[in-house]
């Protein structure tokens, strides 16, 4: 897809730029034409070098990335959260192209839910605790949009980052049930050097919640700590996530958990690979990372 015409109005002649298609029409016409296998990294645009992880690795795997761009109203919670999400088409096109991309899809709300649209699709179990918990509605609101993008796209391969450890399960277990044969593609958590998860909400920390926010990997590394020295009680590693972020005065946590990774239940003794996840408030800013405890790291 080199060679695909520009159509972004923002693209010079020279500047490389993803293919932009704006309807389900276009996208359908562009996917006719594209080599396969063909890689799908949803995003909700405002990207970052944690989605350039997502698009790179996609490029390596497939002959054609295909990026979707999209503000899915119906996972925000929050309507003022929806409104003040960061919307950057223009950088946001440059980056995906640096990144490998060769189509964009960029749909309007009402293409993504045309007139009449009554489908949704829920995963019980899983999206209950958590982020489900603290969130409600928000998971629907991911499987619905991320079904629908599925369906159009009839990816070989979709790829979703760890640093959203729920959603990626939860979207798993709906293309399992679904019988939708793209293959879910897990991508590791890219940080800041301070340790803070790259994410589209960071450019709304003030400066000195920016500086206190690395204390969501602090908590993390201070418990995965006590596992690798052998620690074992779940109770006695969520204390200490607690307490560490107790000693930030900024940071309004929210929860934090030490759970099975398959079924996100809260373990009492972790007997196998365990996952320590936490959601905290800085002023109106929601923040969430994770660690899987899986194997003892060198550092
Ligand atoms: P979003 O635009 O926030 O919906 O994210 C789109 C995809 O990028 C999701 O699969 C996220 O998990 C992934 N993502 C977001 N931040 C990061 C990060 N820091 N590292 C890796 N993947 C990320």
């Amino acid at each position: 897809m080199a060679t695909a015409p520009d159509s972004t109005p923002a693209g010079g002649a020279a500047a490389r730029r993803p293919y932009v298609v704006r309807s389900r029409e276009a996208l359908a016409a562009a996917l006719a034409a594209a080599p396969r296998p063909i890689g799908l990294v949803p995003t909700m645009g405002a990207l970052h070098a944690g989605h350039a992880s997502l698009i790179a690795r996609s490029h390596a795997e497939n002959a054609t990335t295909l990026i979707s761009i999209f503000v899915n109203p119906i996972q925000f919670n929050e309507q003022a959260d929806f409104e003040k999400y960061p919307r950057t088409e223009r950088a946001d096109l440059t980056l995906a192209a640096a990144a490998g991309a060769d189509i964009a899809f960029i749909p309007t709300v009402a293409d993504v839910y045309p007139a009449g649209f009554q489908t949704h699709v829920a995963v019980s179990e899983l999206t209950k605790p958590l982020e489900g918990a603290a969130r409600p509605g928000h998971f629907e609101g991911v499987t619905t949009v991320v079904a629908i993008l599925l369906g159009l796209a009839r990816a070989d391969r979709a790829y979703f980052g760890q640093k959203d450890a729920q959603q990626l399960l939860v979207v798993r277990r709906m293309a399992l049930d679904l019988g939708i044969g793209t293959e879910i593609v897990a991508c590791p958590i890219v940080r800041e050097p301070d340790g803070l998860a790259l994410s589209s909400r960071n450019v709304r920390l003030t400066p000195p919640e920016r500086a206190a926010a690395p204390v969501l990997r602090a908590a993390l590394l201070a418990a995965r700590g006590l596992w690798e020295r052998g620690e074992r009680n779940g109770a006695l590693l969520r204390a200490t996530m607690l307490e560490t972020l107790a000693r930030e005065p900024l940071a309004a946590t929210e929860y934090v958990s030490c759970a099975d990774p398959a079924t996100l239940r809260e373990l009492d003794t972790i007997s196998g690979p365990a996952l320590l996840s936490m959601a905290v408030r800085f002023g109106s800013v929601r923040l969430i990372d994770n660690e899987p405890l899986e194997r003892t790291t060198v550092r």
